[in-house]
């Protein structure tokens, strides 16, 4: 089974999915991961990365292409794939199938997490992660515990308040419309998002099973 982890940036796509790698043994396949993977090496294109992704918007499709194919074709995760942040638009859509069928594989569902978008710029601005456990945590409702504090928590530079706004309105205007296109191919579920995270993992668990 290969499915999408769907939903506005702040949703909870990276915490679920990782809760998906601990109860159903999934991969997590996340561009945004793999991107600032890429920002790590300070090239040209790397700099071009950065611009694009601190302004809120989206990385060329071929750039994204290019990191996911290796993903798509690797054997030891076949099948077992959970796609987060991606895809982002109707054409990475449409190539994701591709790649897929070439690697003799398809996309059993998409799972919509639903969030007002009215809690997720705190949600968003207050993210932080230990650099030891990986764990997320937010400044205003779940802070770190003891263990991690003793880090020094990191930051995203695009978890601020300006290119929040702007990375919602290109979900908006870009990916937002895919909703559609995978509802007519019957394969969204919606889950409330709104709940508290275990809650969440629970419901998400639920649907896969069935
Ligand atoms: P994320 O970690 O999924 O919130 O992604 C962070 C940023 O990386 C986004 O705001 C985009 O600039 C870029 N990005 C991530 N995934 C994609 C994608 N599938 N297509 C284009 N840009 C992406």
């Amino acid at each position: 089974m290969n499915i999408i982890i769907f939903g506005p940036p702040g949703a909870g796509k990276g915490t679920q999915s990782n809760f998906l790698k601990e109860d159903l043994k999934m991969n997590q396949i996340s561009t945004g991961d793999l991107l600032r993977n890429e920002l790590k090496k300070e090239s040209e294109l790397s700099k071009q990365i950065r611009n694009i992704m601190d302004a809120g918007k989206l990385v060329s499709d071929k750039i994204i292409y290019d990191l996911i194919e290796d993903k798509i074709s690797d054997i030891n995760i076949k099948n077992k794939m959970i796609f987060d942040g991606f895809p982002r638009n109707i054409e990475q859509a449409k190539n994701l199938e591709i790649m897929l069928k070439k690697h003799d594989q398809n996309l059993s569902k998409v799972l919509n997490l639903k969030v007002d978008y009215s809690v997720l710029i705190k949600r968003i601005s207050g993210r932080i992660s230990c650099p030891v456990c990986k764990s997320t945590y937010n400044e205003y409702f779940d802070p770190p515990p003891q263990n991690c504090k003793e880090n020094k928590m990191i930051k995203r530079s695009d978890d601020n308040e300006e290119t929040v706004t702007k990375r919602l309105k290109t979900y908006d205007n870009e990916t937002l419309p895919l909703l559609e296109y995978y509802k007519n191919q019957n394969k969204v579920i919606n889950i409330d998002a709104m709940k508290q995270i275990d809650e969440v993992r629970k419901e998400i668990k639920g649907v896969l099973k069935d």
